[in-house]
């Protein structure tokens, strides 16, 4: 069986990372052999969000104990809270021969890339600052200060983004979406 690659997407906050993700997840091209590794976090689950579905959302104990246990792939504190990648999950799924999706921070996604140097970089950005602004307000599930926390790292991560193997800029949900899954889809049959 041909073995799996990992995808990653990496973006500012708000950039439309999850919703174009859950989108791709559904898109008949992939076959259903495109699967998202859902990470630990120790942020709490904002409305809608789901243990399980989006995060595992578990304490700072248990995150440091998973840490310990050698469980991440790779685990970095974004904003003010740890995320990480789950080592088996993932191994298991690429050995099944199943290409495996990481919504992961730059940073993490630089450390995924020395492990899997031929895993497919995608990341999303909008327009302008400005527009990033607009979607976080209007989001409306980060509290002030946590918003500004995002946008100024938002600078720092646009610097990062001429790293990866291709940047789709999401103004028109249906324009980004079709980037995205052509570009995916066509670098998955290479
Ligand atoms: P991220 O996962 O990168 O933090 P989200 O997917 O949560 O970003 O998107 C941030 C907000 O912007 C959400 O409210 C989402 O519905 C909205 N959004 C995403 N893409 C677009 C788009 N192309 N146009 C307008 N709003 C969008
Ligand atoms: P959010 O709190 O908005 O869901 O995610 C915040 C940031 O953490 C995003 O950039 C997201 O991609 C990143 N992130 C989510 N899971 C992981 C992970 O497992 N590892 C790393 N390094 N970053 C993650």
């Amino acid at each position: 069986m041909a073995k799996g690659r990992i995808v990653i997407i990496s973006g500012p906050s708000g950039s439309g990372k999850t919703t174009l993700y859950k989108m791709l997840l559904e898109s008949p091209r992939l076959k259903g052999n495109l699967v998202k590794s859902i990470s630990a976090t120790t942020r709490s689950s904002r409305e809608g969000e789901k243990h399980g579905r989006e995060y595992l959302f578990i304490s700072l104990k248990m995150f440091q104990h998973k840490i310990n246990a050698g469980h991440f792939l790779e685990s970095q504190k974004v904003f003010d809270n740890y995320y990480g990648t789950p080592k088996k999950v993932v191994k298991d799924l690429l050995a099944q021969g199943k290409h495996v999706l990481l919504c992961i921070d730059v940073k993490g996604a630089k450390v995924v890339q020395k492990i899997f140097p031929n895993a497919i970089t995608v990341f999303i950005r909008t327009r302008s600052l400005s527009v990033l602004k607009r979607r976080l307000e209007s989001r409306g599930q980060d509290d002030p200060d946590s918003r500004e926390l995002r946008l100024k790292i938002a600078r720092s991560e646009l610097k990062e983004a001429k790293l990866y193997d291709f940047q789709i800029i999401n103004d028109r949900l249906d324009v980004a979406y079709k980037q995205l899954e052509d570009f995916v889809a066509n670098a998955l049959v290479e």
